[in-house]
């Protein structure tokens, strides 16, 4: 066993991992960061992003009020006030701040929250693993190179298992570092190892969802949850556990790399509707994509679900947005069903046919003449808007929810700092980025976006690490 006394320890070298570890160093203190993986170009959800800097689809230049209320907007008000705060607070800084590091954005599209996109931009036009030379892949490697300069470095293959704590302080882990255990001593520890979503056990344990395996991954697969199994046996306290970020994609994704991250199906099935193996919606779609994947994935089949639309919805947001389903589904291979009447469609789908065709009348009917809240289950004015499925050919594709990152994980306060169960500060241990919760989480899954909320923890953690000086 070593011991190796550095001020801040940090578990994960994604964005939030990264960012704190260079803010500590900038401000004179000595970090390392633990990287589980031992490859160079390490895959982790920060690496495979699509890298738009966004705070709930909102610019990030607009004014803090502004961007506190589209949180609270984006998650029912049900966010931790001193963390939207917090978040709304520091949003343009950490874009800045990126940029002081040589990250360079460009405009990602005319959305005003695309106006902050790592350049050259992630295309994943072959799938997940396009990711070299570009977005989540170049942000990592610059902060790395800047934190090299600045003295600290990456340990690649080194997985932290277990959080030293004496007198409900922490003080460092002991790591598995190539099959050797290693005691690391520091001041304080970060966890940053980008939430649960690939653990399957987590997943059933928290109610994300009854059969995990039907789930795609969409993600790293990095996120095990191993962060927050040691902070909950060292007695930290937990927040908003159910929910992930994630979207409706092609159940063939199950089965082929060519099919995630993109295309999605939010669109096309909040313009049309989705319904269940018994012909009948199950979700009100009207919520966006996000809201329904999490309502898919805890189906007793996750990919039991169907997108159900018409000619004029595929040719219009079905061709919208980056990466659209038409016609990159067909191109990559995706199952698109179509038939000239609805009830062919329901044959060659195997729904049953009569079902389907009322589910059908009674969407067109609340469309045209209102009384979209009178739908079973009802449906919400948005921010999807329904539109008539009446031009044939008719579509349907199998869908399966898709996990980006859960949402909920250890909670923290405006400074990052994780808590005791009982509410008190756990003193000596911060949370960041995925790994935590308080913002989004819960029932409503608002999705918040992922970046932001990474860097603004570690460096807000990085901060009050400082500030404390050396208690
Ligand atoms: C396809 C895709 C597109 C996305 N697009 C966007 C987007 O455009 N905008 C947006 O805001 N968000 C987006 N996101 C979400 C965003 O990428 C994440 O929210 C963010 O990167 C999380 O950063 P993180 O540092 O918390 O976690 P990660 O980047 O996942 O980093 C965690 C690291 O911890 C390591 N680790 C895990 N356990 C241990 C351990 N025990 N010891 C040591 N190391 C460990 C992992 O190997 C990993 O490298 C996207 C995600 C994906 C997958």
């Amino acid at each position: 066993m070593t011991t190796t006394p550095i001020d801040l320890c940090v578990v994960g070298g994604g964005l939030a991992g990264l960012s704190a570890a260079l803010r500590a160093a900038e401000l004179g203190l000595k970090p390392v960061v633990l990287e589980q993986s031992a490859e160079q170009h390490y895959l982790c959800n920060s690496r495979m992003s699509s890298c738009v800097f966004h705070l709930a689809s909102t610019n990030v230049l607009s004014p803090p009020a502004e961007l506190e209320r589209a949180v609270q907007a984006a998650t029912q008000g049900t966010a931790h006030p001193g963390l939207v705060r917090a978040l709304a607070g520091n949003a343009e800084r950490a874009v800045r701040w990126l940029q002081g590091q040589g990250v360079r954005f460009i405009k990602g599209s005319a959305a005003a929250y695309h106006n902050f996109v790592v350049a050259p931009p992630a295309t994943h036009k072959e799938g997940p693993f396009d990711i070299v030379g570009r977005g989540g892949d170049v942000l990592l490697r610059t902060l790395e190179a800047a934190l090299a300069k600045a003295g600290g470095s990456i340990r690649r293959g080194v997985s932290a298992r277990e959080l030293l704590v004496r007198d409900g302080r922490c003080h460092g882990v002991l790591a598995d570092a190539g099959g050797a255990q290693e005691r690391i001593e520091a001041r304080a520890v970060l966890i940053a190892d980008g939430g649960f979503q690939a653990n399957p056990e987590l997943l059933r344990e928290y109610g994300i969802s009854p059969d995990p395996a039907r789930v795609v991954q969409r993600n790293a697969g990095s996120g095990r949850g191993e962060g927050l199994r040691m902070a909950i046996a060292a007695g930290a306290r937990t927040s908003g556990m159910l929910g992930f970020y994630g979207h409706v994609l092609c159940r063939d994704a199950l089965s082929s790399d060519r099919l995630w991250p993109y295309p999605w199906l939010d669109l096309v099935a909040g313009a049309g509707m989705a319904v269940g193996p018994d012909g009948r919606r199950f979700a009100d779609e009207s919520r966006g994509g996000v809201y329904l994947a999490n309502r898919m994935a805890a189906l007793p089949d996750p990919a039991s679900a169907i997108a159900i639309f018409d000619q004029a919805i595929w040719d219009g947001p079905g061709a919208a947005f980056l990466n659209p389903p038409n016609p990159r589904l067909p191109d990559h291979g995706g199952t698109v069903v179509t038939a000239d009447t609805i009830e062919q469609l329901a044959g060659q789908l195997g729904l049953p046919a009569e079902a389907l065709a009322d589910e059908v009348r009674r969407h067109n009917a609340a469309v045209a003449a209102g009384g979209l809240d009178r739908l079973v289950p009802p449906r919400s004015q948005g921010p999807l808007a329904p539109q008539p499925i009446a031009t044939a050919p008719f579509y349907g594709v199998p869908v399966a929810a898709g996990i980006t990152h859960t949402m909920g994980g250890i909670a923290i306060d405006e400074h990052a700092r994780a808590q005791h169960a009982g509410g008190a500060v756990f003193a000596g241990l911060y949370a960041a980025g995925s790994a935590t919760g308080g913002v989004e989480g819960g029932e409503h899954a608002g999705y918040v976006g992922g970046l932001v909320k990474a860097c603004v923890t570690g460096l807000l953690a990085a901060e009050h690490l400082a500030a404390e000086g050396g208690t």
